[in-house]
């Protein structure tokens, strides 16, 4: 969702921060690399102004007092969790900054797809198939404009050079490098479904693409699968490549999304051995 305002095309965007250069403009202090960060940006002709946020920091601009996380650019990019964990921090944000204006409460999440004023930018989920076909597409472009935001971000001299290699690499030693490459191999040649059940036999998320699926089960067979969260025993901690930490990014239980954001060292948490079926 885009809104006209005086300096320009204000919209709101989701992402992992591609470096770790810039900060939050609420707290002040660095945004990680591959942190989930929230920005506000406006787009005009001639310049371009993003405000980089934590997603926890997040301050929303009053003209979304009635947006959805759908209407938030590149949020289906996330994971599953943090898609859900946005979408909390929105309505959070939305229930404490606007509950004055009895129009825009939105303490039944239920109903909020009955809000008027959205309905012709987003919703289509009456056609799954539309649906999908423009997922995919706002995918693509999503591609396209990461490309874009980073050129105009000043970061792209940044080495882009790891990216191929799975960020859990970090944690690895070379021999074990070297078994993960196999596995991949061979893993290539299952369907994404017989993957999804391998991992489901373990108690493993299923969500993903093919290469995503198929890095979790190589990590799962070499290091042993990861136990849920402690903390919350719900959210599956993900791991941050550049401090090599695990993040529990919390979880949605059966009606609203439990924060949790606990932090483990590589060793901190459990691994159960991987079961092959
Ligand atoms: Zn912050
Ligand atoms: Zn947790």
């Amino acid at each position: 969702m885009k809104v006209p305002s005086l300096e320009g095309e204000m919209f709101m965007t989701a992402a992992y921060a591609p470096s770790a250069r810039a900060t939050c403009r609420s707290c002040q202090a660095k945004i990680g690399k591959d942190e989930l960060r929230l920005s506000n940006i406006v787009d005009e002709d001639h310049y371009c102004q993003q405000h980089h946020y934590h997603a926890d920091c997040f301050q929303l601009k009053p003209v979304f007092k009635n947006a959805t996380y759908k209407d938030i650019f590149h949020v289906e990019n996330l994971t599953k969790p943090d898609q859900e964990k946005v979408k909390a921090i929105l309505e959070k944000l939305q229930k404490m900054e606007f509950k004055k204006k009895p129009q825009q409460k939105i303490s039944n999440s239920k109903s909020k797809k009955s809000q008027p004023k959205n309905t012709d930018l987003k919703d289509c989920s009456n056609n799954e198939d539309d649906n999908k076909k423009t997922k995919k597409l706002s995918k693509e472009a999503a591609k396209k404009d990461k490309i874009q935001e980073t050129t105009k971000n000043g970061e792209s001299s940044e080495s882009q050079s790891d990216e191929d290699e799975p960020g859990i690499f970090v944690l690895y030693d070379k021999s074990q490098k070297e078994e993960f490459k196999k596995i991949q191999q061979d893993l290539e040649k299952k369907t994404a479904g017989q993957l999804k059940s391998m991992l489901k036999a373990n108690d493993q998320t299923q969500s993903g693409n093919k290469t995503e699926l198929i890095e979790r089960i190589a990590d799962c067979m070499i290091k042993g699968c990861l136990e849920k969260c402690p903390n919350c025993s719900g959210g599956r901690p993900k791991f941050n490549p550049t401090q090599k930490v695990f993040k529990c990014p919390g979880y949605m239980d059966d009606t609203e999304f439990r924060f949790c954001n606990k932090v483990y060292g590589p060793k901190d948490l459990k691994r159960i051995p991987w079961v092959d079926v």
